[in-house]
């Protein structure tokens, strides 16, 4: 059986994506691989087809080493789902589930082994390996979410610097690492530490053209949020980034009480609590989480239609492995940012009061920048974020700026004024002030503060009355994020005059910025009073939304009976797919995406029930 053939039989699926083929002939035929995709490009079947072709052709098991003991069991259900023998180890399983599935292992029962790194290395499990290597029967190790390995990257365990041990051990046993983490310092670590210098390396495109990002700037977040979830994704599964515990269980109470079915996450809740509440977002559909960065990895839900962030987060990679978890299924999806002068003075104080050393700061302020110039960018995001991870890229049609060019205005006058009241100020009072009071002044709003500190005696006091209080908080950030002013944490986050000022007030270096745009109207209400809309992945007519909503609600039904997500049986699009054709016959469900030959044979007739019920 090809490698194509197991594609179409097994996983339904018509052609392979980027480059999955090369990858998996590479493996398939017993070179090592380092495999880099961008969240959503399709890693798993690199390795779970090698895998069941090398199985089939008698080189036996492969073994899957993931970090993520909680998703191992949809993981393995998935597998299943589209008959392929699949089992799991780890902690959650008893004594004596455990030894059934190392004794099926043995026997060469299994096709793909999932295990945890702490497991893999234990004498008892390396003996297992010893026995299966000497039969010929370790067919290969397929290291999932590699960057684990290196403490460059964000996640590491120091258990993956054990797995060394494979090389040593299994010599010519195939071994693939997978990440979609891309940056160069770790991705040389990987090959280091796993000794994988001679393998193959295979990087993809990091563009994910179907999620759309836009970045809006924050007046009220939550008011804005509430109108982009209930606008735009009604109903829809979808995660909020915020940077607080607090926030989050503020914000996830906020967008219950407006009818938004949301939970919270942290690390500050109960692991049951937390547990419970991944499970139902997992499992059911339209589950909006709020959650703090503790959430997400390995999250491999496909149809998580959105993810917004409410506060900004580190760094460019954060931001892209965040936004990634969107629309992985390959349909539309939103990355939604909304940001504020806060979050450039928050940022920057978190970098200035951490613990690291000055080296390390600088360059979290470098990369801080970076995100800074991408929120505050006039042209392309995606050209912008492609551009960082070293891929030249055309303006992509699919961001905000794309769609909706922004207006630009020239903000120099703004800033120059901005700045001379900074040092002026400073030199009137010797001490420096915060943003309000620096608005105050340049507005010539006289409040007692301004009083209290003679600062309407100042030569630039109301120079800038003509200007909204709104846009002079733009240049502001603008000039935040250009370095040309800095917040001085140690003075009660007072502004204060930098190097890069003097260019400006010279007016060497001009200051443009996005016209700032005015909130939408609020919606009358919900969109659809009293009844739910169905939003199917594709144009669908009133018959065949019907039927998609039938599908749906079948595909909950046998969800629930195996202890699966619904996507395990059917991705969304395989349900639109199914609607849109109204099968009569097992022949006309042939051929649909998502539609292998074990689902056809196990769910075929109840499809064509569910459809001809409908009419
Ligand atoms: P990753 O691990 O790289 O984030 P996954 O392996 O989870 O991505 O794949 C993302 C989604 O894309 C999955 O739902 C998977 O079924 C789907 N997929 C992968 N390859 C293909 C393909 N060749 N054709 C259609 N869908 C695919
Ligand atoms: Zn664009």
């Amino acid at each position: 059986m090809s490698y194509s053939h197991i594609l179409h039989e097994i996983f339904g699926y018509e052609r392979f994506r980027g480059p999955q083929q090369d990858i998996i002939e590479h493996v398939g035929g017993g070179g090592d691989a380092l495999v880099l995709m961008p969240t959503g490009g399709g890693k798993s079947l690199c390795y779970q087809i090698p895998a069941i072709a090398r199985q089939r052709a008698g080189q036996g098991v492969t073994v899957v080493i993931s970090p993520l003991i909680a998703l191992m069991h949809d993981q393995v259900g998935a597998l299943h789902e589209a008959g392929v023998s699949a089992a799991f180890l780890n902690s959650t399983l008893s004594g004596e589930e455990a030894y059934q599935v190392e004794q099926r292992m043995l026997r060469g029962d299994i096709t793909l082994l999932y295990a945890a790194p702490e497991r893999v290395t234990t004498p008892r499990f390396l003996a297992q390996l010893d026995a299966l290597f000497e039969r010929g029967q370790l067919s290969l190790f397929a290291i999932d979410e590699a960057h684990c390995v290196s403490q460059w990257g964000h996640d590491f365990r120091p258990e993956y610097r054990a797995l060394t041990v494979l090389h040593e051990r299994y010599a010519g046993v195939p071994r693939m690492a997978l990440t979609a983490t891309a940056d160069d310092l770790t991705r040389a670590d990987i090959l280091e530490r796993l000794q994988l210098q001679e393998a193959r390396a295979f990087v993809s495109s990091f563009d994910r053209p179907n999620i759309r990002y836009t970045i809006v700037e924050k007046r009220d977040a939550t008011t804005q949020l509430l109108r982009f979830v209930e606008r735009e994704h009604p109903d829809e599964a979808g995660i909020v980034y915020c940077q607080s515990r607090k926030k989050v269980e503020d914000m996830a109470h906020t967008l219950c009480e407006a009818g938004i079915d949301a939970l919270p996450y942290h690390a500050g809740l109960d692991s049951a609590v937390r547990q419970a509440h991944q499970d139902r977002f997992l499992r059911e559909e339209g589950v909006v989480m709020v959650a703090t960065i503790a959430f997400g990895m390995g999250i491999d839900k496909p149809d998580v239609r959105f993810v917004a962030h409410l506060d900004m987060p580190k760094n460019i990679e954060g931001y892209y492995q965040e936004t990634g978890r969107a629309g992985r299924d390959g349909l539309s999806a939103d990355a939604w940012m909304c940001y504020g002068l806060s979050d450039v003075v928050n940022q920057r104080r978190m970098i200035d009061e951490g613990p690291a050393e000055e080296a390390f700061k600088q360059s979290m302020r470098g990369k801080l920048e970076a995100l800074l110039g991408l929120a505050e960018a006039i042209d392309c995001r995606r050209t912008r974020l492609l551009a960082y991870f070293g891929e030249a890229s055309q303006p992509c049609g699919n961001c905000d700026n794309c769609l909706q060019p922004p207006a630009v205005w020239d903000g120099t006058q703004a800033a120059q004024m901005l700045l001379s009241t900074i040092y002026r100020i400073d030199k009137l009072s010797g001490i420096s002030f915060g943003a309000g009071q620096l608005m105050d002044i340049v507005r010539g709003k006289k409040t007692e503060k301004v009083a209290q500190h003679g600062h309407e005696r100042l030569s630039t006091f109301g120079v800038g009355a003509n200007f909204s209080e709104l846009q002079l908080r733009g240049v502001l950030r603008q000039l935040l994020a250009m370095g040309a002013v800095m917040v001085d944490v140690q003075a009660f986050n007072t502004l204060v005059l930098t190097a890069q000022s003097r260019a400006i007030l010279k007016g060497e270096v001009p200051v443009l910025l996005r016209e700032s745009v005015s909130l939408p109207k609020a919606t009358k209400g919900r969109l659809t009073a009293g009844r739910t809309v169905v939003k199917a992945p594709i144009e669908l007519d009133g018959v065949a939304l019907q039927r998609y909503a039938d599908l749906k609600a079948w595909r909950a039904e046998v969800a629930r009976e195996h202890n699966l997500p619904a996507y395990v049986i059917f991705h969304d699009a395989t349900l639109a797919a199914i609607a849109e054709r109204s099968p009569q016959t097992m022949d006309d469900l042939q051929g649909i995406s998502g539609m292998g030959v074990k689902k056809l044979e196990a769910y075929a007739q109840e499809v064509l029930r569910v459809v001809g019920a409908a009419g």
